[in-house]
């Protein structure tokens, strides 16, 4: 079977939005065109959207998809049925908050470019720039769009300037809005100099007119800007544009794309989804400048045998080799992983490998979602999206290949939990439906953790905010109707150390029959950050947090020996020495010892370790770590000087303060453990006016009168 579409004509992008900047809308307006090119004749007199989405809830398939495949031909393309016209769109779905981070970074991950959505009231909000953040570390080509410019007090300019002020100063307008608020009715697109507005009962209908007169001297003004900003992507067209001859505009758009696809480039466009205004011709730029899977660098990986690093290309005759991006149940279908194919083929029926864990699965059937249907496909392509159905062992962030030519792709990097909670179930029962219900939700979301407490025997979750945990709880008692006492988050804080020691174990026992005899010599210092990617030689390990170094000579303990010894390492450093709390970023480096021909065996070598590592740890001037968190504030300008007071008082450091619109924003960092409850306090210092934003920073040291606090409360 051959592929059923080109490559080069496959879009695969997310539309990546602060929470009511309208990302449900713009989505839904999306499906309704690119559905409406075939059926626009269906809808009746009469029928909204809303309805035309109640129809498509109904089929069970809604924009929570985690991938939804359509299809859209230009605007400006005259047959719409020619299929050769046609681009085949994957849109990714990317959550809305915060706390989701892990679901941001990974549908980042998967993404080969982005729409951003904003709120034409408000601009640039504070997640846009998290979000922002991500997509620069992945380097996703994005697209902006300015929505809700119908509403009071919208203002492109000004929503435009925030972009280029707090986002990129390489975002340019292509478009200017034709009338805002109330008198908002289209835009003009300043590399042709048309005016589009939009008719029809869902503005289905894009209307090409001349730019107004009112606007044409503006027009004007930003066309010349935003042709100079292309032709100084190429030195070719710069020169020619130097001396008077500007590039056609097949030229400057293909000069565009290139610069957009290398970030170079990020092209502002405006509208109102809500009024049906402009979604049609941001689509028009998916097409014109988003990047198809065939323009993207390699992925890379390593091979699991060897520890080489591979590339594999966006081509068919490539090994196989996708990565899991989400799992999510779908009422009609049942369990579905939802998969990015890099390179080669996957038919359904056929087994995979998943080189994460080692293990074969056996592909049951391939489905794509769309807007009206799940369609079943016999065979997926490189620069694919779709979703398999019944995989059993695998997960999120986890690689599929070819078990001949295996790869394990560059993992996913997320940010760890630093919010914990008790949670017991009430009966026998629950607790069996508890354990199911976690697993699942661990299993989908990477930064959600459950652990169970050596000493108390409770279940402990942890994630990456209240709100987090909140939701999974929630999801937990209403999916899988677990009832179950849940404590109080607490933070999750860690233990390091400052400086370096050396120490010496010896577990050696000798009463009768036969004895133990386990001895090791270890050197311990705190880690610097690694590469881990970075090939290392096979006497090291090393982890996040971990760095185990093997200098035994002459075998004074026997290589059979080693694994114990670092096992007993691990397991002593889960439970720090000052506090009990995990122990983080050491390294050590096992540099000497001794063994007895008869007594010593893995479990007295083990002791031994961890006897060494309590000591080392001791010496090594040991402390408490906790989360420290990018705190962002927006008040009304009265109630200034109350919040960075409080802040203050919560050990927080204020690191700025801008206009926001008519309120004042406050950045600052803030220890975890001061933040609790904080929006409640909020309301009642501001009057239900402020609003607030919270993120992880990074993990720094407790002072020591708090950490005397933390450490008599563990006793
Ligand atoms: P999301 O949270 O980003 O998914 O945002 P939604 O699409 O749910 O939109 C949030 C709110 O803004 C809803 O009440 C929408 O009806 C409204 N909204 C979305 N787009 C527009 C728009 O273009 N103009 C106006 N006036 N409201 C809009």
């Amino acid at each position: 079977m051959n592929r059923d579409y080109p490559l080069e004509k496959v879009r695969n992008f997310g539309i990546i939005a602060h929470i009511d900047a309208g990302k449900t809308t713009v989505s839904e307006r999306i499906l309704f065109y690119t559905g409406s090119q075939h059926k626009i004749g269906e809808v009746h007199e009469g029928e909204t959207t809303t309805d035309w989405m109640e129809q498509e809830r109904e089929r069970g398939i809604t924009i929570t998809s985690a991938a939804i495949t359509c299809f859209w031909t230009r605007t400006s393309e005259a047959d719409k049925k020619d299929i050769t016209k046609k681009s085949r769109f994957n849109i990714i779905d990317t959550p809305g908050h915060i706390d989701f981070t892990a679901e941001v970074k990974r549908s980042m991950r998967v993404l080969d470019g982005a729409i951003v959505v904003f709120d034409g009231v408000a601009g640039v909000e504070p997640q846009s720039e998290t979000n922002w953040r991500y997509a620069d570390e992945v380097q996703v080509p994005r697209i902006c769009f300015i929505n809700k410019l119908d509403r009071a007090g919208a203002s492109f300019e000004r929503s435009y300037a925030s972009i280029l002020d707090r986002l990129s100063p390489r975002a340019i307008r292509m478009q200017i809005p034709i009338g805002e608020e109330a008198e908002h009715e289209g835009a003009v697109d300043l590399l042709t100099m048309k005016a589009f507005t939009f008719s029809g009962k869902m503005g289905e209908e894009v209307v090409e007119g001349e730019v107004p007169a009112e606007l044409l001297e503006n027009a004007k003004k930003y066309r010349a800007e935003l042709i100079e900003r292309i032709v100084e992507q190429d030195d070719v067209a710069m020169n020619a544009y130097l001396e008077g001859k500007e590039p056609s505009l097949e030229e400057l758009k293909a000069i565009l794309h290139k610069a957009v696809v290398a970030n170079q480039i990020f092209p502002v466009y405006c509208g109102s989804a809500l009024k049906n205004k402009g979604v049609q011709l941001v689509l028009d730029a998916v097409v014109d400048y988003l990047p198809s899977p065939l323009e993207l660098p390699p992925a890379t990986g390593i091979n699991p045998k060897t520890g080489d690093s591979i590339e594999r290309h966006a081509s068919d005759d490539e090994p196989f080799c996708a990565i899991a991006f989400k799992l999510q149940t779908d009422p009609f279908v049942g369990a579905l992983t939802f998969f990015r194919v890099y390179s080669g083929t996957l038919s359904s029926g056929s087994y995979v490998y998943n080189s994460t864990t080692g293990t074969k699965e056996r592909i049951g059937r391939i489905v794509r979602l769309q807007a009206d249907k799940r369609e079943e496909v016999e065979k997926v392509f490189a620069g694919e999206i779709a979703a398999a159905v019944g995989l059993k062992d695998t997960k999120t962030s986890h690689t599929l290949c070819d078990e001949a030519n295996p790869i394990v792709l560059e993992q996913i990097k997320f940010p760890e939990p630093v919010v914990s909670l008790r949670i017991e179930p009430k009966t026998k029962a629950d607790q069996e439906k508890m354990g199911i219900a976690l697993r699942k939700l661990s299993d989908e979301d990477p930064t959600f953790r459950v652990a169970t407490d050596d000493e108390t025997g409770e279940t402990i979750i942890s994630g990456m905010g209240e709100l987090h945990l909140e939701i999974l709880v929630e999801r937990m008692k209403r999916e899988f109707n677990v009832v179950a006492d849940v404590g109080k988050p607490q933070v999750a804080y860690r233990e390091t150390i400052l400086g370096s020691s050396e120490a010496e174990g010896k577990y050696i026992k000798q009463t009768g029959g036969r004895g133990q005899y386990g001895h090791v010599k270890i050197r311990m210092k705190k880690m610097e950050p690694v590469d881990l990617e970075k090939k290392i030689s096979k006497n090291i390990t090393r982890e996040d947090h971990f760095e185990f170094i093997n200098n035994i000579k002459g075998g004074v303990v026997p290589q059979e020996y080693i694994p114990a010894v670092e096992k007993g390492l691990r397991e002593a450093m889960s439970r720090g020495f000052l506090a009990g709390f995990p122990m983080v970023d050491i390294s050590i480096d096992l540099y000497d010892g001794s063994y007895h021909d008869v007594d010593s065996s893995e479990i007295a070598f083990k002791i031994a370790a961890s006897m060494a590592f309590k000591e080392a740890a001791q010496k090594a001037k040991p402390v408490i770590l906790e989360p420290i968190m990018r705190v962002e504030v927006i008040v009304p300008e009265q109630f200034m000087g109350d919040i960075t007071g409080n802040l203050s008082g919560k050990r927080g450091q204020i690191e700025g303060m801008e206009e926001r619109g008519m309120n004042k924003a406050v950045h600052a960092k803030v220890p975890l453990s001061e933040m609790f409850g904080y929006t409640t306090i909020l309301r009642s210092m501001t009057e239900g006016r402020g609003n607030m934003t919270m993120e992880f920073d990074h993990y720094d040291t407790v002072p020591k009168n708090i950490a005397d606090d933390i450490i008599a409360s563990r006793k």
